[in-house]
């Protein structure tokens, strides 16, 4: 049987299968890709979640060379928040009927792990029904070394103070010669899956990520794929939970360091990545489209090449736009189910876990006015 028959009889692929798959016609590997997602999630619809991303602070001490965000402390423009404004963009989302926040930001070395308890503390007291999603494996391991206390003693004190789950940001490829060329301070891949493991392992919510554009080879994003895979096999097993999600996204290089010097990833890359990862991934129900990186119309097709869900509507992305150098940086209900009808399923409003809060009545959202500007401080 060949490859590709071999994936459409729900059959798992080795690395090396996996690898085949670049070199076929992209239309019959998402075909395929496409086949298999309509049997791994409900086959008419298309999810999407309300949400917003809070960036608590820009000061980062790790310095990526394709990160625009971040600032040193000495920086004008640089910030920490105030729980009082984190509040207050939590009141935002609550008015457009949000009630998760994914709250991320650079690795501060002046905030002590008291701060981050008592912003999750102040939160949960202010905003019980908001669910707090926040702090990549990249600032637990910031806090590891500013405090000397392991991830799990760590991630157990967050949780008691109100932290939901995390964001599974930090990914890009998992492989350490990758990694150390695009951002030598960055996690290494190992810390990557051992904070993750732990959130895993202590019922916290995790999702697999991925980006594509560094000069990576098709073996180190094979290599991504199945490494993920195996840590989803691993939680499910061990914790009855794994990843909730896989998302991927291409590299930004707009005002960054790597701008020249990192070849990115075209429209067709993206979507042929994403249909070999909806085949490899055969543990992983949930794939999202990337709009922030593709853009709308790209993100629509994507749910013809393994996507089954659109995204959120972040409300502030200030991470991937910057680095793109436009200013897509929210996504409106309206926008969000446009696409997802006009593609032919029908748009499903979900919670993180992928449950279906509610379908939306399309129709009259459509025929609402677009809103000039979202109400944003
Ligand atoms: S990507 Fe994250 S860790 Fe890297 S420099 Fe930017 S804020 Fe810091």
């Amino acid at each position: 049987m060949d490859v590709l028959s071999r994936a459409a009889a729900g059959e798992r692929l080795s690395a090396s299968e996996i690898l085949e798959l670049y070199q076929l016609p992209l239309p019959e590997v998402a075909a395929v890709a496409h086949e298999l997602r309509l049997r791994r999630s409900n086959p008419q619809v298309v999810t999407y979640l309300i949400d917003r991303n809070i960036n608590y602070t820009n000061i980062c001490n790790v310095a990526c060379n394709f990160c625009a965000f971040y600032r040193t402390r000495r920086q004008s423009d640089a910030y920490v928040l105030s729980f009082e404004e984190i509040g207050h963009k939590i009141e935002e989302l609550m008015q457009i009927g949000g009630r998760r926040i994914l709250m991320q930001g650079g690795v501060n070395p002046d905030l002590p792990f008291e701060w981050y308890l008592e912003l999750l503390r102040y939160l949960k007291r202010h905003y019980p029904e908001v669910r707090i999603d926040a702090f990549s494996p990249e600032e637990i391991l910031g806090l590891e070394k500013i405090t000397g206390r392991d991830c799990r003693e760590l991630l157990v004190a967050l949780k008691e103070a109100g932290l939901d789950g995390l964001p599974g940001a930090g990914g890009e490829i998992l492989v350490d010669e990758v990694r150390a060329k695009a951002a030598p301070a960055r996690i290494k891949s190992g810390d990557w899956f051992r904070i993750l493991d732990t959130a895993q392992s202590l019922g916290l919510y995790t999702i697999a990520t991925m980006v594509i554009g560094f000069g990576e080879t098709y073996e180190q994003r094979v290599a991504h794929l199945l490494q993920i895979r195996e840590q989803q096999d691993k939680a499910l097993r061990a914790y009855g939970q794994g990843f909730a999600a896989f998302a991927m996204w291409t590299l930004q290089t707009e005002h960054t360091r790597l701008k020249g010097k990192a070849p990115g990833a075209t429209a067709h890359e993206y979507l042929q990545q994403l249909a070999i990862a909806r085949i490899a991934l055969d543990n992983l129900p949930n794939l999202q489209a990337s709009w922030p990186s593709m853009g709308f119309k790209v993100a629509q097709a994507a749910l013809y090449y393994g996507a089954n869900d659109f995204g959120s509507t972040m409300l502030e992305e200030n991470v991937v736009s910057v680095a793109a150098g436009h200013n897509r940086t929210h996504a409106t209900v309206r926008q969000i189910v446009r696409h997802i009808a006009d593609a032919g399923f029908i748009p499903a409003e979900r919670d993180p876990y992928y449950n279906i809060k509610q379908y939306p009545d399309v129709q009259a959202i459509l025929n609402e006015k677009p809103p000039v500007a979202l109400p944003l401080a």
